[in-house]
Order: structure tokens, then sequence, then C-alpha cells
């Protein structure tokens, strides 16, 4: 099942509510961090900053513009894209199938990553996406760079491979969605948040001292995908309810 939003400017407001969601669940702080959607082979569209920014919480549409590949765009004077423009471009670039991308700074994955703690499935039923993500592997690239220059997020995409996310050590985690654009933000949303997740559990376990176990391969097995319709879909009419509710009330278009 897909997210049908069909409109351009639709696609520019799930993205700007989709910064709001990181926002409201505290994987941003204040004005660092970003989401894009692909809108063609060589186009995105990305949250920028413009010069009244008031960070992810308060993001409207007109944060969002659309930049080709190469950063640029026709877009209103004083935006300019994130200097970590790359993470998405180059993700874009080497994984057609990509069709959003989200860069975010979530202080426990932060956290989590600094203390070179395993990314374990480490939770079953509580959290599935996240034991799903875990069993099949969070790939770390150890660096902490501010990834400005191409090289530097061709190797990051290089650790993401093909996989649906990487931790950034020190510094953060992309996650991507694929398919319609617009459910695709909200899928690397939702990827974002079980990551998020679980660094959380990770980090409170490992603060008690206690060892940090995988659950048992018996118990993964029992553990089904529940499908975009759950996953996703679900998870983001909840994640739009929150931003709108606990988010400030700001409308999205003037
Ligand atoms: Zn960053």
């Amino acid at each position: 099942m897909r997210i049908q939003v069909e409109s351009y400017e639709a696609l520019r407001d799930r993205v700007a509510i989709a910064c709001r969601v990181l926002a409201v669940t505290g994987l941003v702080e204040h004005i660092l961090g970003h989401v894009s959607a692909r809108t063609g082979p060589d186009t995105l569209l990305i949250r920028g900053r413009g010069p009244a920014e008031r960070g992810l919480a308060y993001t409207v549409g007109e944060d969002v513009q659309q930049v080709d590949l190469a950063g640029t765009g026709t877009t209103p004077s004083g935006w300019k894209a994130p200097s970590e423009l790359p993470i998405h471009t180059e993700i874009l670039r080497s994984r057609p199938e990509v069709t959003a991308v989200v860069h975010a700074h979530p202080p426990a994955v932060v956290a989590a990553s600094v203390a070179d703690l395993p990314w374990l499935p480490l939770v079953g039923s509580y959290d599935i996406p996240a034991a799903r993500l875990a069993q099949d592997g969070i790939p770390v690239w150890p660096r902490s760079a501010l990834i400005r220059r191409r090289d530097l997020a061709e190797e990051m995409a290089d650790h993401l491979g093909d996989r649906p996310v990487v931790v950034l050590r020190g510094h953060g985690l992309v996650a991507v969605g694929t398919g319609d654009p617009a459910h695709a933000v909200a899928e690397a949303v939702t990827r974002a948040l079980a990551v998020d997740s679980l660094a959380r559990t990770t980090l409170a376990v490992a603060a008690t001292g206690a060892p940090l176990h995988p659950i048992p391969v018996e118990d993964i097995d029992e553990l089904p995908d529940l499908g975009p319709a759950f996953n996703v879909s679900a998870i983001w009419r909840h994640l739009e309810a929150r931003a709108e509710h606990e988010g400030p009330s700001v409308p999205l278009r003037p």
C-alpha cells in the first residue's frame, strides 16, 4: 500500500511535515537536519534554509525547494540548500530506487555510536521494525565529518550500501525510503525513528552494566513483517497528528 499524494505542492508539504515530525519526536534539535524527496531522475525537493530560519519545528513549504543533483535550481533569493546536500544527492545518484532521504542528529544515536555500542536486535515485539533493521544489519560510517563534499558523501553511501539506514558515528543517521516519494518520506522517517528507539534501549541497557544480548533467533523468526500499511501509513498518520497538535500552529502555506 502506498500513501497517495499526487501533486508537487502536496509532496512539498509532506517533506515539510516530515521535518516537523523529526522535531516533535526529538530526532532533531533546533536548526540541524533535513529531508528530501525525489521529483525526477536528477531533481529533488529538499529542506534548506531561508533568511528567516526558525528551525525544523517551524518548517513551512517555502523552506522546501527543488534543486538538481548539482544543487542548482530556481530558488527564492536568500534560500540555500543545506551544506550537507551531498548526503542526499549522492544517495539519489547511487541508488536509483531511493526516492526519499532523511538526515538527522538524534542524540541517543550519536551517544550510542560514540560509545561504539553494537546495533543488535535487543528487543522483539516491543519494536519489530527496529528488531528487523538490527537483525539485517545497521552499518556505521566511522567518520564524524560534515558531509559537504562529494567524496565524503560517496564514502558514506558506500557504507550505506543497499541498506535502509546508516549510522554516522558521532554525527547522526541517514535513512532512505523507496517507491512513491510521499510514501518514501514517511518510510524514511519511520526507519529513523526505529533506529532512535533502538539506540535509546541500547543505552539504557548498557547503563545498567548488563551485557547486550540479541534476542534468540527463534523469537526473531516469530516477528512478522506487518507491512507498510501498518509500519508506515498508520504510524505516519500518528506522527502527522502529533506534529499538528504538539507542534507550533504555523500554517504550512501562507
Ligand atoms: Zn549532519
